[in-house]
């Protein structure tokens, strides 16, 4: 607590904040530094909290170095101030704290799909305004990515269970280990009288390297792995194939659950990878390996095999990535496990008339009406693997617009 004051009195509080400007979700970081300075966390976490219930959440995963940290003026010249630590102190006790208010039964119902930080924020917004929510999840828990995906030494899995404790207070029903789309359709939910749908399934199909041996008892996809690590049986040596922060987590998990050596390998150089610096200096610090300028050719019983590459300019200055000819080797290892991106699965779609899709996402509008009348969506499953932030800013706005649609 200490060195968060102390944190806290290094704010400038900036006529023009840039931290607040960058922030996706436009956090009022100064007015919420000026009243923890004053002891007023109650008020700090409310005012955080309604405008962004994942406030708790986002505190630790938002890749800050983009956001409120990357732009504080302070780090111009020194280090930037930590509000992500400050907000993370406040959130979570004004969420253990809090019993949220809501509004009379208003005779409406809505189903939502999924229970992600896209359906979380939906379904919180709209049991506020009186909705009926119902959740349907297809796991045993909520919280998509937050309890699937980012692993427990990142984020504690308490902040989620006292997320789905206000759900519970507000009176959503959650239905666990409920898939919809092959045999409870859109279409069944519409005719069982819910009023409105709100999709926000994300993308839980890993993107392919297509090489062979990708089905090798030894190959993962990341996605997969992550969602529970403790059951995987890696080996003492472990290939990562990707850079970003899903590959990041899958190499820090095998080396957390107990690999003795990972690599995480990748065809272009350092300053090319996806990941969050942050992320990319935590998994150095706890002893991940990178391995650049190598592409997978073919993954084999005994490891994979990877050519070497190499960045070449042209005569006109244009650079591009060649592979070196004769130059491919094998890696031995135990396990591989492949983070190249996701896209979303099409149990949804599937088995619905009239939704749109476009690269597999759902295609809607600005304010998140798909193709189907009633139907809504929004997160990752419309606009590709993104952040929890973009999940929760899309997910205010198009609750908004269910508001609207239901009010006509
Ligand atoms: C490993 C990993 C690490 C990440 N780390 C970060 C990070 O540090 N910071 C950050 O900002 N972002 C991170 N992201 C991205 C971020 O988590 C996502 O952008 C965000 O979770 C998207 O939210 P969403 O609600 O759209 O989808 P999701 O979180 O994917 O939630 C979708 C939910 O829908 C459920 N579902 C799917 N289909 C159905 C169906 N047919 N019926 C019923 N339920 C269904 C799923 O089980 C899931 O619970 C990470 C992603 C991954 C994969």
């Amino acid at each position: 607590m200490e060195n968060l004051l102390f944190e806290a009195g290094r704010c400038l509080k900036c006529k023009k904040p840039r931290c607040q400007m960058h922030c996706p979700i436009y956090t009022s970081v100064p007015e919420v530094i000026t009243l923890f300075e004053e002891g007023k966390i109650h008020e700090a976490g409310q005012i955080l909290f309604e405008n962004n219930p994942l406030s708790a959440i986002c505190a630790i995963v938002c890749p800050h170095e983009d956001q409120c940290l990357g732009n504080c003026i302070r780090g111009i010249k020194s280090e930037p101030v930590r509000f992500c630590d400050i907000e993370a102190y406040i959130s979570k006790q004004y969420l253990e704290e809090l019993t949220i208010e809501k509004e009379a039964f208003n005779g409406k119902r809505v189903a939502v799909v999924g229970s992600g930080p896209a359906g979380i924020t939906a379904a919180m917004l709209l049991a506020k305004k009186g909705y009926g929510v119902t959740m349907f999840e297809l796991h045993d828990r909520i919280g998509g990515v937050l309890s699937y995906g980012i692993p427990e030494f990142r984020l504690p899995r308490k902040l989620v269970e006292d997320l789905e404790n206000k759900l519970i207070q507000l009176g959503v029903s959650i239905k666990y280990n409920t898939l919809v789309g092959p045999v409870i359709t859109v279409d069944k939910l519409l005719s069982d009288g819910y009023d409105a749908i709100f999709v926000g399934t994300g993308v839980w199909n890993p993107k392919t390297l297509n090489i062979k041996g990708e089905t090798l008892p030894h190959a993962h996809y990341a996605i997969d792995y992550l969602k529970n690590p403790k059951s995987y049986r890696l080996g003492k040596k472990v290939v990562v194939i990707g850079a970003g922060n899903v590959a990041m987590d899958a190499a820090r998990s095998a080396k957390y659950y107990g690999a003795e050596e990972v690599h995480i390998c990748y065809r272009r150089g350092e300053e090319s990878m996806t990941a969050t610096k942050a992320e990319i200096h935590e998994a150095k610090e706890e002893g991940v390996l990178f391995t650049l300028y190598k592409s997978p050719v073919e993954i084999t019983p005994e490891g994979v095999v990877f050519a070497t590459t190499q960045t070449v300019t042209d005569e006109e200055g244009n650079t591009k990535l060649i592979t070196v000819p004769d130059s491919e080797e094998l890696m031995p290892c135990d396990s591989v496990i492949i983070a190249v991106s996701q896209a979303p699965k099409s149990n949804i779609v599937s088995g619905t008339t009239g939704l749109e899709t476009k690269y597999g996402l759902l295609v809607t509008d600005e304010l998140g009406h798909t193709t189907k009348e009633g139907v809504f969506a929004c997160g990752d499953v419309v606009s590709g693997a993104k952040t929890v932030i973009a999940a929760v800013v899309a997910a205010k706005k198009v609750s908004q617009s269910i508001d609207d649609y239901l009010q006509m």
